[in-house]
């Protein structure tokens, strides 16, 4: 995952669907990347059951139990309740709010156009997803983030286009409640500052970057506008939000950070899924590990022990990516191109990493079945935590759109 060009301050959220338990996928493409990034970063961490009910409301049963498991899981490999905020959608009631409100402003035309409404409709045939609650989904995310002015929220590739609506959701929010008559005042002081000769070039600027989107065009007013002594940093600020079509920053645009797929393949070799049922969960223990890894699918073109393989074609090797030493891989590959190691000495000195990092997280989740009262604990507290932000964000929101409460 790149954290490139990210601001060191920024706050990350992210959240997962308590749709069952956790696989290796899971822990080596989005845990592991929630790891490092707690360690460097304000970290919002959430369950997203109103999320599973998005395309799960016939059956809900499971979801409480899935809840309490998922969270033991991040526990148990290193998810830090004292380092990130851990806590559940549900218990916080203003994402369901700050979603209600969002969806006023948001036409319908930006989540019919997400791809995945159309590609999911089609895979979960199963389902009844003609829902306004599944093409509102993309809504209710844009709350989850905004609602914590996160400036960072990790994304497959399938999720960009997500998070691109709620950056558009932020934007149109901000132009239509971002400017008051202060704002109006301080754009009119700062284009009086520029003189009219640069306060004509950035309005052409502006006009041909809301044409056509280019980004070069808002580079240039960016560097134009950093670079012009005659104004203050607030009305730099402002004048940026107007080149770009929006207004006072109520609701700040999370970046994207990309986030690269699991490099870890089903027992099979093909993506692992519980569906394909050729997935190893973080739950299975030493016996079961030990059996899916030395039954996994090796290099096709490898029939005999005696003919050369390439790792390369091998899911076995992406195993050994994710858990052995730099030593081991080199005797892989050297031995497997050679035909100088047979497959199952390769699973073996596999397990000896895989089960060297895996032993700790089961001994880990084992203490947390046992003080089930520990879990909860770690969820009541972090949802507060998170409601006290929530309530801030929320509190401008309201005040912007004229829906202030008496204190
Ligand atoms: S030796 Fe290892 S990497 Fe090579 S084909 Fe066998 S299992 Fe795969």
């Amino acid at each position: 995952m790149s954290t490139a060009g990210l601001n060191p301050h920024s706050r990350i959220v992210s959240g997962m669907r308590p749709t069952g338990h956790l696989h290796l996928g899971h822990w080596e493409g989005v845990l592991k990347n929630w790891i490092e990034l707690q360690k460097h970063h304000e970290c919002y961490f959430f369950v997203a059951d109103w999320h599973a009910l998005t395309t799960h409301y016939q059956d809900s049963r499971g979801l409480e139990a899935n809840t309490f498991d998922l969270v033991m899981e991040w526990l148990a490999v290193g998810v830090d309740p004292d380092r990130a905020t851990l806590f559940v959608q549900s218990w916080v009631p203003e994402h369901a709010e700050l979603h209600l409100l969002l969806s006023m402003l948001t036409p319908l035309g930006w989540l019919e156009r997400v791809p995945t409404y159309k590609e999911q409709q089609q895979e979960l045939k199963d389902r009844e997803l003609d829902t306004y609650g599944f093409l509102g989904y993309p809504v209710l995310m844009s709350a989850d983030v905004l609602l914590y002015r996160a400036g960072g929220v990790p994304v497959g590739q399938d999720q960009v286009a997500h998070l691109e609506v709620a950056r558009e959701i932020a934007r149109r929010f901000n132009f239509l409640y971002g400017r008051g008559e202060a704002f109006d005042a301080l754009l009119r002081s700062a284009h009086e500052h520029m003189g009219s000769k640069q306060s004509h070039r950035l309005i052409g600027w502006a006009k041909q970057y809301r044409e056509s989107g280019a980004s070069e065009l808002l580079n240039r007013i960016a560097h134009t506008l950093a670079e012009d002594s005659r104004l203050d940093p607030e009305e730099r600020a402002a004048l940026f939000a107007e080149a770009r079509g929006s207004g006072r920053e109520i609701l700040p645009e999370p970046e994207a950070l990309l986030t690269r797929a699991s490099r870890l393949p089903g027992t099979d070799g093909r993506k692992m899924s519980k569906s394909y049922d050729n997935a190893i969960a973080l739950r299975d223990d030493r016996d079961v590990v030990t059996r899916k890894i030395r039954t996994m699918a090796t290099d096709p073109a490898r029939v005999r022990r005696s003919d050369p393989g390439e790792p390369d074609r091998c899911p076995v090797w992406k195993y050994h990516e994710a858990f052995s030493t730099e030593e081991t891989r080199q005797w892989v590959e050297t031995g497997c191109r050679t035909a100088g190691i047979g497959c199952l000495d390769c699973k073996n000195r596999l397990l000896e990493g895989m089960l060297h990092e895996l032993e700790p997280v089961w001994g880990r989740l084992h203490r947390l079945q046992a003080d089930p009262d520990a879990v909860r604990e770690v969820l009541a507290s972090g949802s507060e935590r998170a409601r006290i932000k929530a309530r801030e964000t929320l509190g401008e929101v309201r005040n912007a759109l004229g829906l202030a409460r008496p204190t």
